[in-house]
């Protein structure tokens, strides 16, 4: 490759071995289109099927496409952060591989992004394809993000967006340790656009997004962007307290009226119902406490074990 890498098509990939020979076949030609001089970087996520040979096989006659592999499986957005980290175009899309999002929206990002957006993002217009479970699961997700981190997240934008090199410098230099892109990148204020699409079946294989792993990320959207559960926990323990004090007055009166409460079932209600509501805090404390701990240890999330392109020593990367 010569010259300045216009766009960086990045590709994370965890056993997609079903999708790969579709996925050329179909960016490709995309790709050529669109008459600029472009890199796939398809970072293969400690795959453990033959994703790596198969990819190995079709660089050979596709020079622009390069392998980055990770040593382990390090999760989807650890992938991404590896793509957007190694990318060296002027502007970054990340696509995932299983042909969900249509690559042909691509050049309809590219000419949004030279007409001046920073941040391009696919937003779903139509997920028929995708399970009930699924759409509304997702549907309540966006929803109670934008409440969490502001209406800039858009709604149904999941990870196909297209970025500019300043928006990819940005975010390099942010110490998150789990980023959520889909939240952090609307947070950064850049300005954006957005391109529709339909969100297409999954060409082949399995969702590598099985529901442990939807709530996981859930879970580190919230809790990346508020403190709002433990400010729940506060509320509840005072709730509680104050209840536990209104019962005790009622108690002691009717005691010292005559009029005992009658001992076990009350008795094991109370302390039952106290016992995990301080669990329950002690739990969300914890989840916070560990993610301090994650980022003072501040070990990478992932390893790069080789990158086709080599450029540059590989080898640990932190973030
Ligand atoms: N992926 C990954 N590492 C993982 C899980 C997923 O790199 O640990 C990739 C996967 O190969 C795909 C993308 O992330 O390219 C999105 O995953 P998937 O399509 O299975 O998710 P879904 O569309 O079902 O939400
Ligand atoms: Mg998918």
């Amino acid at each position: 490759m010569t010259g300045e890498t216009t766009l960086s098509v990045v590709v994370p990939m965890y056993n997609e071995e079903a999708v790969i020979d579709g996925l050329v076949a179909r960016l490709r030609p995309v790709l050529d289109d669109l008459h600029v001089d472009y890199e796939v970087v398809a970072v293969d996520d400690g795959s453990r099927d033959a994703t790596v040979a198969l990819l190995t096989a079709r660089a050979r006659d596709w020079p622009q496409l390069r392998v980055v592999r990770l040593r382990r499986n390090s999760g989807h957005q650890a992938a991404l952060t590896a793509g957007l980290h190694r990318a060296r175009g002027r502007w970054v899309v990340s696509l995932d591989a299983d042909l969900q999002d249509p690559p042909e929206t691509i050049a309809e990002m590219l000419r949004l992004a030279r007409a001046g957006a920073a941040v391009v993002y696919g937003v779903r217009a139509d997920r028929s394809t995708d399970t009930f479970f699924k759409r509304h699961t997702a549907r309540i997700y966006y929803r109670l993000m934008r409440r969490i981190v502001g209406a800039e997240v858009p709604a149904q934008a999941g990870d196909f967006r297209m970025v500019s090199r300043e928006v990819v410098q940005t975010l390099r230099r942010l110490p998150e340790h789990n980023p959520v892109y889909r939240l952090l990148i609307p947070a950064l204020g850049f300005p954006s656009a957005e391109v529709r699409y339909v969100r297409e079946a999954r060409h082949a294989g399995q969702t590598k997004y099985p529901l442990p792993r939807m709530i996981a990320l859930a879970w580190d959207s919230v809790a990346n962007f508020s403190a709002a559960p433990l400010r729940l926990a506060t509320w509840l323990g005072t709730g509680s307290f104050l209840a536990c004090l209104a019962l005790m007055a009622f108690g002691v009166i009717g005691h010292l009226r005559g009029v005992t409460i009658p001992g076990w079932t009350s008795l094991f209600v109370a302390v039952l119902l106290l016992g995990g509501v301080q669990l329950v805090c002690l739990g969300l404390l914890g989840e916070y406490v560990g993610r301090i701990y994650a980022a003072v240890q501040n070990r990478p999330t992932f390893h790069v074990g080789s990158d086709t392109a080599d450029d540059r020593p590989t080898g640990t990367e932190h973030r």
